[in-house]
């Protein structure tokens, strides 16, 4: 007798839902992404109870129509590809069509949209299930609100951190997706508090002072060199602003966020002989290059991507990097001599 049985699309979200959603932070990620490949230039996130209780982000971009307020909720249904080969030159953060849908399976979300000149929508899906749809009264853009993630998954709950590590998960991606996109005007507030805001004025001395807090960017070096086509800028704090973790080396291409153990190295042993053991920088790096040389579909969550040629990379990262600082400490003297 045979035993194998289709899961149905409800039992299969949910379990596909694991892996782009597991906490607060993830939910805040995809949908800022979202809103940031709407061409969004004012994204605002609010947060009650760690995001236990609701996220809601609010932007300002494209919207959407009926049928896709819809559709969005539907796994594998995206407006940014195509076919097979739109996958070799991804230029949007999402792509794979399931944010929405896994949000949606394991919480109750509320979309509202309006598109310019257009009425406003709402939508509201509970554990995947349509609830009510109706019309809206918004500006242009889109609001989800995420209320009461895990409801349905209470085995979700148990991987879930203490508050303290929920906070500072959720302020961490913020920082990753303000440092990402330096035009977009961003604000975080956690149970009615401002807690942070970026000023989208493109200025990264501002930026980063917004960020990683007033002065920071005194005596920062910056390099810009392009190389093989890939334009890399860095953005290099004093190193005598050390920090003990490494988590405040921030890699990004083309505007997204990656982990990448090795550039993250190479910029350690950049500033190798001007820190203590022990000790890290704050430093972001910004590559753009043709999203061919890359492969941002190794991972869900896409915060791991390929290159074509990493040791290259982190040889230059690295290089660049020496140089860059070298030259500064030589600066120092030579102004004082004349
Ligand atoms: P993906 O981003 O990979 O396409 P999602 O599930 O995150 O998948 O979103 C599905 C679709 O819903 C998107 O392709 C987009 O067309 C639409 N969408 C989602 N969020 C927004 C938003 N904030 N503004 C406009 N459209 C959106
Ligand atoms: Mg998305």
């Amino acid at each position: 007798m045979s035993i194998i049985k289709q899961m149905d699309s409800k039992l299969a979200n949910m379990i596909a839902a694991g892996e782009v959603v597991d906490r607060p932070a993830s939910v805040i990620k995809e949908l800022v992404e979202n809103s940031i490949d709407a061409n969004a230039t004012i994204i605002t996130i609010e947060v009650l109870d760690m995001g236990m209780q609701s996220i809601i982000v609010t932007d300002n971009g494209d919207g959407m129509d009926f049928t896709d307020a819809h559709l969005a909720f539907n796994r594998h249904a995206t407006s940014k590809i195509k076919d097979e080969s739109d996958l070799s030159h991804i230029n949007t953060l999402g792509f794979r069509g399931e944010a929405l849908a896994a949000i949606s399976a394991v919480s109750k979300v509320t979309l509202r949209t309006r598109q310019e000149n257009q009425e406003g929508i709402q939508v509201e899906y509970h554990g995947s299930h349509l609830i009510s749809e109706g019309s809206a009264t918004l500006n242009k853009g889109t609001v989800v609100e995420v209320k009461e993630l895990f409801f349905n998954t209470p085995a979700r709950f148990k991987y879930i951190k203490s508050d303290y590590a929920e906070r500072a998960a959720i302020i961490d991606i913020f920082d990753r997706l303000a440092l990402a996109n330096p035009k977009i005007r961003f604000t975080l507030k956690m149970d009615d508090k401002t807690i942070k805001e970026t000023y989208g004025t493109s200025d990264f001395y501002h930026l980063i002072d917004q960020i990683y807090g007033s002065k920071m960017t005194k005596d920062m070096t910056i390099f810009e060199e392009t190389v093989q086509k890939i334009k890399i800028i860095g953005y290099l704090l004093s190193p005598q602003i050390a920090r003990s973790r490494k988590k405040d080396i921030s890699i990004f291409v083309n505007g997204r966020y990656i982990k990448n153990y090795r550039l993250i190295q190479a910029v350690i042993d950049g500033y190798h002989s001007y820190m203590m053991v022990g000790k890290y920088p704050i430093a972001l790096i910004h590559m753009e290059m043709d999203p061919s040389l890359l492969d941002v579909n190794v991972h869900p969550q896409k915060y791991e991507v390929k290159f074509v040629n990493e040791s290259m990379l982190s040889y230059h990262i690295e290089t660049l990097i020496k140089e860059a600082l070298n030259k500064k400490t030589h600066q120092i003297p030579e102004a004082l001599n004349r």
